[in-house]
This record gives structure tokens, C-alpha cells and sequence, in this order.
């Protein structure tokens, strides 16, 4: 699961570098029915010991292994996307439920959207505090209410109605987000410009399924950027930029500076290079993510999955948690740029 560098990878390293410059950061895959990530930044072998790789890398096997049960079962992609989510959500190591980074003001604020590629159906929580699982919650806007996106207390009243496990303050909280804020803080007090995709890994979460009725669903959680305030809103719970889908192209789950994401409508972006450019799933994640936002240093990545199950799952950071299952039931997990062959 884990590559060491080994020779040829070197050579192959060398090569890039001297006649087409940085090995850029993307993968391709086929034959794929689920494909995850869990955030981008800075994702380096020597920030992470071993125990707490293999325990990342168990924690996106359970959630790629029960999105591929209901897939060989037949459930819809939704239920495969949304099922995976809440695995990861459940966890501390990921930037999305639990785990959530913490805001200016010390608390936690959540996001989170689901889309069906069959009719562009959508739904989407912001802002809340109290949901344990809030893709839940941006399932249950999408099918049990007239909206898309609710907010804030609006979203908590609307999931409590619908009967979704709320958790208190104390459950999400996590030493390591809390010290990244107050790493943050002081960094600010310091005078210094917060770039927390380069200061720190993300975390962030987000899935992509196709069905065995060839639908897509992509779906996206997270706690947002620590020391966010104001009521920060990123791309994540926004259809159209940090989560797209339709079954005619593509589904995409983002992760990376929202701010960015959301001026550039990246979910959507790749819909529209594929649709009206023919681009493939790879090209235009290439496009977009080492062309579009690195021109605009914009830090991050993306994982999309089309109607055939050709994956890409790109990032211009240095490393980005991601994993994608085969219908062979194959799994693939890498964490760094190093690991890409
Ligand atoms: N995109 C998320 C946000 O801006 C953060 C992330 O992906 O890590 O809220």
C-alpha cells in the first residue's frame, strides 16, 4: 500500500524534472465504482508516524469497503457516497464531523452537500453545530425539503425534525484541531500570512460513486479553515463548486482553499470541460487543478469519477488523501506525490 521510493521512481523523477519540469500530482484509474479523498495540503511521510498512516489508511478501506457492499448489492450511488462519508465523519483523523477544525471564536462550524448526477438533485447544510453527521443532513435537505441549502440554526431546526443524531460541543472536539488553531492564532498575532493549506494537512472529506444503474453521486463534508469567523461559508456545501454531479459527465468532490473554489466554480468547472469540450476526465482535472488554480495559487485538489468509471484524482499540494475501489473490489490508497508511479 505504501511505496518506498525505489530507483526506477527516481530516475522517473529526474526525468520529469530536467525535460517536462514538476512531476505533476494526479492519478488516473479505471474500472472504478468509488474513489474518496480526505483532504489536501501539506502531507509529508515525515509529519505522519506509521501508526497513524495505517490508521488513516483503515479508516478510508472501511468506508471504500461498505460503499463497495452497497454497490455489489445495488444500492444507489447516493446511498454508497453518503455511507462512506459518515465513516470518515465518525472519525477524529478527518477534517469533517468529529474531527472538524475549530474557528476563530473556539467552536466548530460544519458543511456539507450531497448531488445526483441522474437529475442534478442536491442538498446541503452550512454552518452547523450540533449535527454529528451533517451529509446526513444534506441527504435529508435534498429529499425532504423544497430547498437546497439551509444554514445555521435554520439547518439544525430542519435536521432535528428529521429525527438526525445531534451531538454536543464536547464530541468534536479534537487536541489536534484545537492546537492547529491556536497555532493559527498565534501565527496571526505574529504578523504572519495564514496559508493553512500550505502550513497544515486539510482533512476534509468527500466521495464520489457510480452506481450499477450508471448514476453518479458526489458528496463533500468538512469543518471549513481553521480560525475561520464571521460565519465563513467555503466551497464544500456549495453545488457547483466544491461538489458536482451528472450522470452525462462527471462527479467531483473538492477539497482546497474554498475561497478559490468557489470564484472558480471548480465542481462545476470540470462538467463544463468535459460537456462542451469534449475534455476527458483526466484533462480536465489536469486543466484545472495544475493550470486554472495553480496559475492563481490557488492550493487544493479534487476527486472526479465519470459514467465509465474512469477516476482522476488530482492536487497541486504536496500530498492529498485519497483512495478509489474497483469493481474487482481493488483498492487503492496514497497519501503523498511520491507514491504516484
Ligand atoms: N475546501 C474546504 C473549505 O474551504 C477546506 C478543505 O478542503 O480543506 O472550507
Amino acid at each position: 500500500m505504501f511505496h518506498s521510493i525505489n530507483k526506477g521512481l527516481l530516475l522517473s523523477l529526474f526525468v520529469s524534472l530536467v525535460f517536462i519540469g514538476p512531476l505533476k500530482a494526479q492519478e488516473k484509474a479505471t474500472d472504478v465504482v468509488m474513489v474518496l479523498h480526505g483532504g489536501a495540503g501539506t502531507i509529508l511521510p515525515e509529519y505522519m508516524d506509521e501508526k497513524k498512516q495505517a490508521e488513516i489508511a483503515g479508516e478510508l478501506e472501511r468506508a471504500l469497503r461498505t460503499g463497495f457492499k452497497l454497490w455489489q448489492e445495488g444500492y444507489s450511488s447516493l446511498d454508497m457516497v453518503e455511507s462512506a462519508i459518515v465513516i470518515l465523519e465518525n472519525s477524529p483523523d478527518f477534517n469533517a464531523g468529529r474531527g472538524a477544525v475549530f474557528t476563530y471564536d473556539g467552536h466548530n462550524e460544519l458543511d456539507a452537500s450531497i448531488m445526483y448526477g441522474a437529475n442534478q438533485d442536491a442538498g446541503a447544510v452550512a454552518g452547523v453545530t450540533n449535527i454529528k453527521n451533517p451529509i446526513i443532513a444534506a441527504r435529508a435537505v435534498m429529499e425532504n425539503s423544497p430547498h437546497v441549502l439551509l444554514s445555521r440554526e435554520g439547518a439544525e431546526q430542519f435536521a432535528a425534525s428529521q429525527d438526525i443524531e445531534q451531538a454536543d460541543s464536547a464530541y468534536f472536539y479534537t487536541r489536534k484541531s484545537y492546537e492547529a488553531l491556536e497555532r493559527a492564532q498565534a501565527n496571526e498575532k505574529n504578523g504572519g500570512s495564514i496559508n493553512p493549506l500550505s502550513d497544515e494537512k486539510m482533512g476534509t472529506v468527500g466521495a464520489v460513486a457510480l452506481d450499477k444503474g450508471g448514476h453518479l453521486s458526489a458528496g463533500t463534508s468538512t469543518g471549513g479553515m481553521t480560525n475561520k469567523r464571521w460565519g465563513r461559508i467555503g466551497d464544500s456545501p456549495l453545488p457547483g463548486a466544491g461538489t458536482y454531479a451528472n450522470d452525462a459527465t462527471v462527479g467531483v468532490s473538492c477539497t482546497g482553499h474554498g475561497e478559490y473554489f468557489i470564484r472558480q466554480s471548480v465542481a462545476y468547472d470540470m462538467h463544463a470541460l468535459m460537456a462542451y469540450k469534449g475534455l476527458s476526465v483526466d484533462e480536465a482535472a489536469n486543466t484545472i487543478v495544475h493550470h486554472k488554480l495553480k496559475k492563481i495559487d490557488a492550493l487544493g485538489g479534487l476527486i472526479a469519477l465519470d459514467k465509465k468509471g474512469n477516476a482522476a484524482l488530482s492536487f497541486n499540494t504536496v500530498g492529498m488523501y485519497r483512495a478509489y475501489i474497483t469493481k474487482t473490489g481493488e483498492i487503492t490508497i496514497r497519501f503523498f506525490e511520491e507514491e504516484i508511479e
